[in-house]
């Protein structure tokens, strides 16, 4: 076995005796079910862990994560964590959490082709071909922050457009919703959308209704081969 598969057995392990030091009923409690009242969707950086970063415990915070934290309609993975979440779980608030310096973005802002995972990062290309107006003067680093950012509230606005969400406000008037963005070269969380619970607030959020947009106004010399499929 690798040095490495073995050394995260032998920290498992430290880790169960550390927990069990400080409490002895701790894996009866976790063994009796979840409640968590938190549902994430985040990037699958590794530089961007939800529970350490919120200093949560296990059992506290329902995970999705994608490349880019992105919240697509025809996704069943993150449909079924959402509807399992919201209507049997009953989060009371759902964070999607960007970060800057996400590789997702990165490669979505630039011409190379990866792949598969282009077709995965066109969502993002959309949001950066409605936005160019707002964001074509920045330089570059400031210009991929933006687009994390923006790439956050437009997946805080698609979660508010999923009849799953749409469905528990009506009954219920929850959950919450949250963009956050969490930064790696400081460990700090920002808030870039307000906490929205029904349509009023998803439509302060809609780059349509906020005339924040032209279309396809990004020069076409910046589009990938990808691009010029569609
Ligand atoms: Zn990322």
């Amino acid at each position: 076995m690798s040095q490495l598969i073995q050394q995260l057995l032998d920290n498992n392990r430290e880790w169960v005796q550390e927990k069990l030091a400080v409490d002895q009923d701790y894996f009866n409690r976790t063994a009796d079910g979840q409640h968590p009242k938190i549902l994430w969707i985040g990037c699958s950086d590794s530089r961007v862990p939800p529970d350490q970063l919120t200093k949560t415990n296990p059992g506290e915070i329902f995970v999705h994560r994608n490349i880019a934290n992105l919240v697509v309609q025809t996704d069943m993975n993150m449909l079924s964590v959402l509807q399992y979440s919201v209507e049997v779980l009953k989060v009371e608030h759902v964070i999607v959490c960007g970060h800057y310096g996400c590789g997702g973005v990165r490669a979505a802002l630039g011409t190379h082709q990866y792949g598969l995972i282009d077709n995965w990062l066109r969502q993002i290309k959309d949001t950066i071909n409605f936005y160019w107006e707002l964001v074509k003067d920045l330089d570059e680093t400031a210009r991929e922050k933006r687009i994390v950012e923006l790439n956050v509230v437009e997946q805080v606005y698609n979660l508010g457009k999923t009849n799953i969400i749409r469905n528990a406000w009506q009954s219920t008037g929850k959950p919450f919703l949250h963009g956050w963005v969490y930064d790696v070269k400081t460990g700090l969380v920002t808030e870039h959308t307000p906490a929205i619970h029904d349509d009023a607030g998803i439509d302060q959020i809609c780059k349509y209704a906020a005339s924040q947009i032209n279309l396809k106004v990004r020069p076409a010399n910046q589009y990938t081969s990808v691009d010029s499929l569609l």
